[in-house]
């Protein structure tokens, strides 16, 4: 077992090994692989399988490649790109968005909803039609709002 061990690490001695890139690019294959098995169409199918083919071949070769100022520049790339992404927020506001499509349906008899123009605070109104003007409760903005229906 320890000489299996040895064997990889000096075969992998100078080459970029797994990064971040490259589970990344492993995950993404595999869903793109995943979804298109769902795909009826046979030749949209095999464009998946193709892509999804492409993409692990490219984590393959970046975890084996010996260029490692070229893969650690890809990788810094990444990185920045996720740090821009920031997924954490933008799955808070996902949730956020569907938590408020509920509240709008469930309540679509009885009141209607707007975000505050100066801190994006969700407020729920009664359903009075007309024009109007509202204080907000968070940041104490002044603004009309107009309920046509
Ligand atoms: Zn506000």
């Amino acid at each position: 077992m320890n000489r299996i061990i040895e064997k990889y690490r000096r075969f992998m001695y100078n080459r970029n090994g797994i990064d971040r890139l490259c589970v990344f690019l492993l995950i993404a294959g595999m869903l793109v692989k995943g979804t298109g098995s769902f795909i009826p169409v046979l030749g949209v199918r095999i464009g998946f399988s193709a892509a999804a083919a492409l993409i692990i071949a490219f984590a393959v070769y970046r975890a084996l490649s010996k260029n490692l100022y070229r893969r650690q520049y890809e990788e810094d790339r990444f990185n920045s790109f996720m740090k821009k992404l920031n997924l954490p927020l933008l799955a808070q506001r996902i949730r956020a968005g569907l938590r408020h499509l509920t509240l709008r349906l469930k309540q679509i008899r009885t009141h209607r909803f707007r975000t505050c123009p100066a801190c994006g605070e969700f407020l729920r109104l009664s359903m009075k039609r007309g024009k109007r003007s509202l204080t907000c409760p968070r940041c104490g903005k002044h603004f009309t709002v107009r309920i046509i229906f």
